[in-house]
Formats: structure tokens, sequence, C-alpha cells
């Protein structure tokens, strides 16, 4: 049977991006960088979102599956303020 990597699959999927309006934001973005100590945003997401610059965490949503793990991870501070993409934007997902 052929292995098929994780990323091999992710490439399959096609994302319409929605310029200038992210449908994921930090709510204080100074706090992530100065007050979490943890970041970890930074390592749980599978489409690789969020990246650090030194402390500072760099969020760009492009690629983003829509899984809700950055928000929920954020137990501590609730930093997060996520809601779905608008209709026709965002991941569309392909099977199989
Ligand atoms: S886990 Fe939350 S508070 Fe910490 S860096 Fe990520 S978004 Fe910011
Ligand atoms: S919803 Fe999932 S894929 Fe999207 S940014 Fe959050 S952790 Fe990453």
């Amino acid at each position: 049977m052929r292995t098929v990597k994780v990323e091999e699959k992710l490439f399959q999927n096609r994302y319409l991006v929605d310029a200038d309006n992210p449908h994921i934001r930090l709510k204080d973005p100074e706090l992530c960088e100065k007050t979490c100590a943890t970041k970890q945003c930074t390592v749980c997401c599978p489409a690789g979102c969020y990246t650090l610059e030194g402390q500072k965490v760099v969020l760009i949503t492009d690629g983003c599956l829509e899984c809700g793990t950055c928000r929920i991870i954020c137990t501590t501070y609730r930093n997060v303020d996520w809601e779905y993409p608008r209709g026709g934007y965002g991941i569309q997902f392909k099977f199989g």
C-alpha cells in the first residue's frame, strides 16, 4: 500500500484568500509577545499559521484548515478572536 505524507494531502486542498480580512486575529498581540511564556499556538497549528519572530507571534491565516485548535489551546489568556471565513473564502477540502 502506498503511504502518503500529510503535506501531500494538504497540498490537495485549495484556499481562497480574503485579502485584508483575516478571519482570525490576535486580540492583543503585545500580550502574546510579552506575557504569554508558552506560545503554544506556534506549535499546535497544523497549517503553520502562527510563527515566531523573536518573541513576537506572527499570524497569517492563509492556508488555515479551520480546525479551531488555536482557539481552544489559548486557554490562559483567551487572546484569539476566531470566526469562520466569509462565504466562498477559506479552505476547500479535497477528500480522497
Ligand atoms: S497561546 Fe494565545 S496568548 Fe499565547 S501567544 Fe498564542 S495566541 Fe497569544
Ligand atoms: S484554526 Fe487550526 S489551522 Fe487555522 S490557524 Fe487555528 S490552529 Fe491553525
